[in-house]
C-alpha cells in the first residue's frame, strides 16, 4: 500500500533531517508522530497514550500541560515578545531570572550568563575559561578536561568535550588539541577484579593527576563533569569520587565545571546534582528543567572572582565580547521564572523525596533478572545495563541491538524510554509523577522486559 504523501509520516520521511536518528531505518520505518501531551502521559497522532518516562529529553519536570506556563508564555509575548541584553540593556523578566537563579544554586555563585541550549552553555564555559586565563595571564593554562563518556553538547566546542563515539565519528571532533580525556567513574564496568568503591575513586583520582603532570599544570585550565553522566548510561559515580578529584584540581588551580543540564533542579533529590555529590563548581551549566522543556533556555553561573577577573580584562579590551542574540531572551525567562516559582509552590523537592524511595525499589527490582547486569540511580533518575552474561557482565553483540529491542516493545505497551549506548536504558520521569504514574511505568516495562526475555 503506498502511503499517502500528505500524511505526516510522508512529510518527515521525506523533508525532515533528524536529530540524533538512523536515517535509513527512518525513512523506511518512519517517525513516532506525537500530537499532544497531558501530565507525564503523550499522545500519538493516532491517540495512542505512552507514559513518557525521559521527560521527553530529560526535560519536561512539570509534564506536557502545565497551565501557568502557557500563560506565562503569553503574557511576555504580549508584554514584551523580544529584547536583548547587549550594551547594557535588559529586559525586566531577565534581570529577575538571573537574580532568582543566584539565590537557588549553590552558594559561591554569583554571576549569571544566559544562553540557549546546554551546547551553547558549556561553549561559553569553555569560552570563559580561556578569557579567565588569559585575563589573569595565564595564557598557557588553557587545556580542558573531560571524561570518558560524558555528553557536554554537539557544538564544535562542547561536542569536543563529550566522549561518545557516536556523537563525534565522521564530525572530525574533538576540534581541538586542547581537550584531554580522562576516567569514566563506573565501578561496575571500570572496577578492577578485586577493587573496592574507595581504591577505584583514589586510582581515578591518581590517574587525573598523573594527566595533569604529564601535561603540566600550567597548560590545563579546568575539568568539566556532570554530577551523573546521562547520555553516557546514567553513570553514578561513587560518592568518594568527586571530592577526590575536586582536591586534586584544587591543587593545581584547575577550574571545575558542573554540567548540572541534567541533574539540576531536583532530579536527584537536592537542588542541584553537585550537592549530592559534594561538588563546589566554579561554574554551573544549567538548562531543560530550567524551563521544564517548554521552551530553550540555559545559563551558566560563575563564581564572583572569576567575574571579577573577567570584568577587569573587559575594561582592557573595552567591552566583553560575548553574547547571543536570543540570550536571555525574555519569554523563556519568564517562563523559567514560573517554573522556579512553581518548584517552590509546590514543593518539587519534597515531591521527589516522597516518590523517590518508590521508583528506586521497582528499579532495582530488576537486578536479579537475568538479562540485567546492572541496575543505578538517584532520586528520580536511572538505568539498568543489559548483559548477556550476569557472572561476567559480557555485553550483548551490538549486532543484537538488545536495548533498542526491548525500546521497541515499551512503546507498544505505551511507555517511551531512551536507548542508550552499552545496552543501558534510560529511566527520567517527570518531577510531577506520582507514585501511581510509577506503578502503571515500570507495570508497562515489566511487560516490555518479559516480551524480549
Ligand atoms: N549537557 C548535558 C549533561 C546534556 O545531557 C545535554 C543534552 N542532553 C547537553 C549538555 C546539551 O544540551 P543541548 O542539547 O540543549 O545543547
Amino acid at each position: 500500500m503506498t502511503k499517502n504523501p500528505n500524511s505526516i509520516s510522508a512529510k518527515d520521511q521525506t523533508y525532515h533531517l533528524h536529530p540524533y536518528t538512523n536515517l535509513k531505518v527512518h525513512e523506511e520505518q518512519g517517525p513516532l508522530v506525537i500530537s499532544r501531551g497531558q501530565g507525564v502521559r503523550v499522545f500519538g497522532e493516532d491517540g495512542k497514550e505512552y507514559i513518557e518516562g525521559l521527560s521527553g529529553l530529560w526535560c519536561t519536570s512539570l509534564g506536557f500541560n502545565e497551565p501557568r506556563l502557557v500563560k506565562a508564555a503569553q503574557t511576555q509575548m504580549e508584554k514584551l515578545p523580544f529584547y536583548h541584553s547587549f550594551s547594557s540593556k535588559v529586559p525586566d523578566v531577565t534581570a529577575e531570572l538571573a537574580e532568582r537563579l543566584v539565590q537557588v544554586t549553590p552558594d559561591g555563585l554569583d554571576r549569571v550568563f544566559f544562553c540557549n541550549s546546554g551546547s551553547e552553555a558549556n561553549d561559553t564555559a569553555i569560552k570563559f575559561v580561556w578569557y579567565y586565563n588569559n585575563a589573569r595571564g595565564k595564557p598557557e593554562k588553557k587545556k580542558i578536561i573531560a571524561r570518558e563518556k560524558a555528553y557536554h553538547g554537539v557544538t564544535v566546542a562542547a561536542g569536543s568535550l563529550t566522549g561518545l563515539a557516536y556523537a563525534q565519528n565522521g564530525f572530525d571532533l574533538p576540534a581541538s588539541e586542547r581537550i584531554l580525556r580522562t576516567g569514566c567513574p563506573h565501578f561496575y564496568r571500570y572496577g578492577q577484579e578485586g577493587e573496592s568503591e574507595d581504591e577505584f575513586t583514589t586510582r581515578l583520582a591518581n590517574e587525573l593527576e598523573q594527566l595533569i603532570l604529564s601535561e603540566g599544570p600550567d597548560t590545563v585550565g579546568a575539568m568539566f563533569a556532570e554530577p551523573i553522566q546521562g547520555a553516557g548510561g546514567v553513570i553514578v559515580p561513587p560518592q568518594s569520587y568527586f571530592p577526590k578529584i575536586q582536591a586534586v584540581l584544587k591543587k593545581y588551580d584547575i577550574l571545575l565545571v558542573a554540567d548540572e543540564v541534567i541533574c539540576g533542579f531536583a532530579r536527584t533529590g537536592k537542588m542541584f546534582g553537585s550537592e549530592y555529590f559534594g561538588i563546589e563548581p566554579d561554574m554551573m551549566t544549567m538548562a531543560k528543567q530550567l524551563s521544564s522543556g517548554y521552551l530553550p533556555i540555559s545559563a551558566l553561573a560563575v563564581s564572583d572572582h572569576l567575574y571579577q577577573t573577567i570584568k577587569e580584562q573587559s575594561n582592557a579590551l573595552g567591552v566583553f565580547g560575548h553574547g547571543l542574540t536570543y540570550g536571555g531572551h525574555p519569554v523563556p525567562c519568564a517562563v523559567a521564572l514560573e517554573v522556579l516559582k512553581i518548584y517552590e509552590e509546590r514543593d518539587i523537592l519534597g515531591q521527589v523525596n516522597a516518590v523517590s524511595p518508590y521508583f528506586q525499589e521497582r528499579l532495582q527490582s530488576y537486578r536479579d533478572h537475568p538479562l540485567v547486569g546492572e541496575v543505578r540511580g538517584v532520586g528520580l533518575i536511572g538505568a539498568i545495563e543489559l548483559s548477556a552474561d550476569k557472572a561476567t557482565k559480557t555485553p550483548f553483540d551490538p549486532g543484537l541491538a538488545k536495548a533498542a529491542g526491548l525500546m521497541k516493545k515499551c512503546e507498544e505497551n505505551g511507555l517511551i524510554l531512551r536507548a542508550m549506548p552499552g545496552d543501558c536504558v534510560a529511566f527520567c520521569p517527570p518531577l510531577i509523577s506520582e507514585q501511581p504514574d510509577l506503578e502503571e511505568l515500570f507495570n508497562r516495562f515489566d511487560k516490555a522486559l518479559a516480551a524480549i526475555g
